[in-house]
């Protein structure tokens, strides 16, 4: 069965798109943990992040790279922290975490409740200056 990242990537399920390249998808998290928390993947669906192979996975780098500048551009933020975690979803993906302290990116803390309006208008901001 195809993964719920799978389904997002083929336009299945909806997501707050912040980037797209022909092979990577960058989204928000649906229970982020700060403003802006974006998860990036590669499309082809691979569940563990250290089994992509290259080149893909030097452009999913490159591409997360481009995205965080972005997301430090418009979030309020010290800096932004990339996190993998995979325990819950068996599709490769980065997270990144605007973060101003280091419990910012605390996953085991309890999640922002932000609006669809919100989401849509944070992914909007972020893709602004992609
Ligand atoms: P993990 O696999 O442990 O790295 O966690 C998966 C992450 O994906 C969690 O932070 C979820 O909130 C997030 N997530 C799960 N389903 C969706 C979805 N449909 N859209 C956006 N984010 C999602």
């Amino acid at each position: 069965m195809a993964s719920i990242f799978t389904k997002i990537v083929q336009g299945e399920i909806p997501c707050h798109k912040v980037a797209e390249t022909d092979n990577c998808l960058a989204f928000l998290d649906i229970n982020p943990l700060a403003k802006g928390h974006t998860l990036v993947i590669p499309k082809p669906e691979i569940d563990y992040l250290f089994d992509v192979q290259e080149p893909l996975y030097g452009e999913l780098m490159t591409f997360a790279q481009k995205v965080a500048k972005a997301i430090d551009a418009t979030m309020t933020c010290e800096r932004v922290g990339m996190a993998v975690v995979g325990l819950e979803v068996p599709h490769a993906h980065i997270h990144l975490i605007p973060i101003s302290h280091v419990h910012d990116i605390d996953f085991s803390r309890p999640k922002l409740d932000l609006t669809q309006e919100e989401l849509a208008a944070i992914a909007k901001e972020i893709a602004e200056v992609i």
